[in-house]
Order: C-alpha cells, then structure tokens, then sequence
C-alpha cells in the first residue's frame, strides 16, 4: 500500500486500492474548517481584468472579429484544451497511458498555450486533489462552496493542510522528464509567448486583423474560457449530476461539462477509477474528445500502455457503491428490453443462438 494511505481520502493511483473492486478501505469523509482566508490581491486584480477583458472580446467575437480569427481562437482553445486534458490530467497527473518524446513535446507545447501553470505544479496540485479530494487537503476543496471550488482558491493562501500533506507527495516521475523540467524553468517565458504574444500576432500577421481583436479574442476571451471549462470540472462536476460508480463522493458525471471540457465531465467515474486513460466508460466518447485523440495517437504508436478497468470490476462497483443510476449496465443486461436488443444494428454477430 502507498505511503501515507492511510489518511487519503480518495484512490490516486491503482495501488491505492484496499477492495477488490478498487475503492479505499474507509468510507471517504466530506469536510472543511473554518480557515480565514488570507486574500492574493495581485490575483484578484488581474482574474478581475481577465474577466471584463474576456467579455469585451466574447462582443468582438460576435460582432467584429474576422472569421478566420474567431476559427484560430477556437483551434487554440482546443490545442490548449488538449494541453491540460490530454497532456497535464491523464499523462502527467495519472500516468493513465504513456507518450514517446515526440507526443510529449506537442503537448507541452498544448500545455503552455493554456496558462494554468507548468505541467509539474498542475499535476502535483491535482495529484493533491484525488488523494484527499474533499478536505482542506484538496487544493478546490469542494465542500468550500461552489466559488471557492471554482476560482475561489486561486485567490486565497493556500492552506496550511494542503502545505503539509503536500510534502508527501511523489513528483519524482514528473521531475524525471527532461520535456518537463525544461518546461517549468522558463515557464515565465514560454508562458506569455504562447498564451497572449503569438494569439495576437499571428490574426495581425497573417489575415490582416486589428491588434484590439486579435488581442481580446485570441488572447483574452479565449483564455479566460478554457481557465472557466477547466474550472466548471472543479466545481459544477463535483456538485451536480449522477453518481452511477460511487454515491459516497461529490464528483459526478455532468455531460454539459464534459462537453466544453473535451470529456472531462464523466467526473464520478474518474474519481473511482483515476487511472483509466479514458476518464469514463468505453462507450461515451461521443463527449470525449480527448480520448478520440489519445487514440489516434495510440494507433500510430506514440501513446501506449493505455490503463483501464475491467467491465467485471466496474460492474462489481457500480452494484457495491453506485447510486442507482446506472441503470443500463450494457448488451444483455436484465434491464436491457427484448425490443432493443431486437432493434440494435449489429455487425457481424456471433452468438445467434439467442435470437
Ligand atoms: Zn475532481
Ligand atoms: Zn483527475
């Protein structure tokens, strides 16, 4: 068993499980003290400035934008989605699949686009996050409240409990990669290029844009909206939707956010089974599209070793602790109609006997 399992409240890595179905010993627990909060006014000034500076480039983005500048703000906003999902979440944070170099350096490029800071510290906060994910341990606690889970907690002193517990932590495998030492020593160079210098340029440059759109909306509306998807994951998926995997948890599966978080709203099944490179169950990738590209790379060969969890023991779960709501376990469930099954396009099938 790891280090330190003992107070986790929540599963980080497969390692972590004490059941055979993969959960924690003990029942996770939902808590928060009443720590005064110690306000970063440099960071609420400048989310301040973000945000009015976000919605004046959402007007530019509707009404005065070239639209070949509203398409590059979409591209980057999926490039840097990719960045954080792809790349700082299920490579970084969780180890849910590995990546040769090439793979690496696009998405630590990604990564740099998004400014959510290096790869490092955005893995090591939320390795924080799984393992005592709803106490004052959890960097977004979100027993805190729908704000503070939110923004909220970027604008506050940390607390001493996340400080503490936080020494604990293994980082050695992320220190280990050169891409990503590289990455958090001149972060606040490459940070600022790829996030507000070449989304500005590149509209003025290339297709003749103003300096005010490319600015507002290439650089401002659409960072502030990815910092907000990546957010809404935080706080609206640990606060509304189902809990088909595990009642005893906050996070729940929301489709509004796994759709602007490129699939990362099936939010209960991710925080039973974290190490799943799929962060659902197979079948949902319709909302995922970071799956679809974490894929695409696993057929030409620069993502490999893809973890995920059996059908058996999902289904051992979803029976155990699960809320009920997965009421359609798959093909030939007891729920699942005579009608459906008769319905169903099937390719291929082999086993006719039952028809
Ligand atoms: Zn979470
Ligand atoms: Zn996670």
């Amino acid at each position: 068993m790891a280090p330190n399992s003992s107070d986790a409240n929540g599963v980080l890595f497969e390692t972590d499980a004490a059941t055979p179905d993969l959960a924690l010993p003990n029942t996770p627990i939902q808590q928060a003290d009443s720590y005064p909060r110690k306000y970063v006014w440099r960071n609420i000034i400048a989310f301040t400035y973000l945000h009015i500076a976000a919605l004046y480039g959402g007007y530019l983005f509707l009404f005065s934008a070239k639209w070949q500048t509203n398409v590059f703000a979409y591209i980057l906003y999926v490039m840097s989605g990719l960045g954080i999902t792809a790349g700082a979440h299920r490579l970084w944070a969780h180890k849910s699949y590995k990546a040769k170099w090439p793979l690496r350096v696009i998405l630590v490029i990604f990564n740099t686009l998004a400014f959510q800071d290096s790869a490092i510290d955005w893995a090591r906060d939320h390795r924080m996050h799984h393992k005592y994910s709803e106490t004052d341990a959890d960097p977004h606690n979100a027993t805190r409240g729908f704000f503070f889970s939110h923004i909220g907690w970027l604008l506050v002193r940390k607390h001493p409990e996340l400080k503490r517990k936080g020494k604990g932590l293994d980082l050695s495998d992320l220190y280990a990669d050169p891409i990503l030492r590289f990455q958090k020593k001149y972060y606040l160079l490459l940070m600022p290029i790829g996030c507000f210098i070449l989304p500005t340029i590149i509209p003025v440059y290339f297709w003749g844009e103003t300096w005010t759109n490319g600015y507002f909306v290439a650089a401002m509306f659409r960072y502030a909206f990815i910092l907000n998807v990546t957010w809404l994951v935080n706080s609206a998926a640990h606060k509304w939707g189902d809990k088909p995997y595990d009642k005893n948890i906050q996070p729940s599966e929301n489709m509004s956010v796994s759709l602007f978080a490129l699939g990362e709203g099936f939010h209960n099944y991710h925080h039973t089974f974290p190490w799943d490179y799929k962060t659902a169950e197979l079948g949902n990738n319709r909302l995922n599209f970071t799956t679809t590209f974490i894929n695409f790379f696993a057929k030409i060969g620069w993502a490999y070793d893809l973890k995920t969890v059996s059908d058996e023991i999902v289904k051992q779960r979803v029976n155990r602790t699960g809320d009920g709501s997965h009421h359609l376990w798959g093909w030939g469930d007891k729920d699942h109609s005579k009608e459906e099954i008769r319905a169903a396009i099937r390719i291929n099938p082999t086993d006719d006997k039952e028809e």
